[in-house]
């Protein structure tokens, strides 16, 4: 079959992380026709989760927290729909004593983390809203009022509003590619946005691996700055499958080395935890090049000025982390609504 070579929609939201699927929600309910476009093989972003041989590993984010109502409702509504679950109330910090608990608790989603996205997605997709993945957006322009992406497989979209979710030093370059020039003030305020890089090692465990309660260690500052056992988390049942992520420094110095020395490297950090016998039958090296915001921007999310509906949204928005990458989306949708003519 033919497939069509242009899409015309309301909304145009490049992205399918959570920013993005909470966004399409909320353009959803104003009635308006939404296309999500993300260039990986499927949805979610950073919401990660890999297999390796039986075993299940969240590779991006790997729990969540809630502080604010808003964020709250959504996170009890997973939770009665069985699909996020309580993992613990804090973490051990370096030490194999019993975990410090601080009562906020960290949530984790059956299956892994990157299963709340395929279920938001297929929500969205019963609903009507059009979700194409594995389409790389390559430049942005104006255009009639509105707005054209260009894709790197000659498919155009255009749209009376774009919403970008991507890290905006991404936005910015399909922009760029676009010779589409922001106003002074948004592209500084775009620029200043820096994220981390993060090297994370899946490891399939072999054999006993020791790490307290209630199976994951976070140690600011040192090679390895988390460690988490993915069977004790409850995702990987039929193997022990350990989540390593290099702190900042030693992803940012070891960028360019081969997958194998960079988990080698990683592997010789672990050894403390391993039982006399235990061994690595396989191993994986995901990269990261946009982690965390460094630095984020004060508001929720940036209207850019003087060109068609245009927002920017995202974890670099006001919370470098799951649930304010969800409110980031919620606010932006809600806006573009606003400025948006009526459907
Ligand atoms: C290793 C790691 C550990 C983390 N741990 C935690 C944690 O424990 N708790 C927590 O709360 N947060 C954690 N985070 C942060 C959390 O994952 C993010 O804040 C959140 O998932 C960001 O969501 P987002 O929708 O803003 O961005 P993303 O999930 O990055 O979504 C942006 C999407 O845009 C798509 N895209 C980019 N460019 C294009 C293009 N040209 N065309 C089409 N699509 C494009 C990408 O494919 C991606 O799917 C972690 C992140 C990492 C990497």
């Amino acid at each position: 079959m033919i497939q069509p070579s242009h899409f015309h929609t309301d909304v145009l939201i490049i992205g399918a992380g959570i920013a993005g699927l909470m966004a399409a929600n909320v353009c959803l309910r104003q009635r308006r026709r939404v296309i999500l476009v993300d260039k990986g093989r499927a949805v979610g972003g950073r919401l990660a989760t890999r297999r390796i041989g039986p075993g299940r590993a969240d590779h991006g984010a790997q729990f969540f927290t809630v502080r604010e109502d808003a964020f709250a409702a959504w996170v009890h509504r997973w939770q009665r729909q069985g699909l996020a679950y309580t993992w613990a109330h804090g973490w051990s910090h370096g030490s194999l004593h019993p975990s410090h608990a601080d009562g906020q608790p960290r949530y984790a989603v059956h299956e892994g983390m990157n299963t709340l996205a395929k279920h938001l997605a297929a929500d969205l997709q019963e609903a009507g809203v059009a979700i194409h993945t594995g389409v790389q957006i390559t430049a942005l322009r104006p255009r009639d009022d509105g707005w054209q992406a260009q894709s790197a497989d000659g498919v155009t979209f255009s749209a009376r509003g774009l919403l970008l979710t991507p890290p905006p030093p991404q936005s910015l370059a399909l922009l760029a590619a676009g010779q589409t020039t922001l106003a002074p003030a948004d592209q500084d305020a775009l620029a200043r946005i820096a994220y981390s890089t993060c090297l994370c090692g899946l490891f399939w465990i072999e054999g006993a691996f020791d790490l307290p309660e209630p199976g994951a260690l976070q140690l600011p500052g040192q090679t390895i700055a988390w460690i988490a056992d993915n069977q004790r988390k409850g995702i990987s049942p039929a193997a022990c499958l350990i989540t390593a992520q290099a702190g900042p420094e030693f992803s940012r110095d070891h960028w360019h080395r081969e997958d194998g020395e960079v988990l080698a490297l990683m592997q010789a950090s672990l050894r403390g935890f391993f039982d006399p016998g235990t061994r690595v039958r396989e191993s994986q090296l995901k990269r990261w090049r946009y982690s965390l915001p460094l630095t984020t921007h004060p508001q929720r999310f940036l209207a850019a000025q003087g060109l068609p509906p245009l927002l920017f949204a995202g974890d670099a928005f006001d919370g470098p982390r799951i649930e304010g990458a969800a409110l980031s989306g919620l606010a932006a949708a809600a806006h573009l609504g606003a400025i948006l003519s009526p459907a």
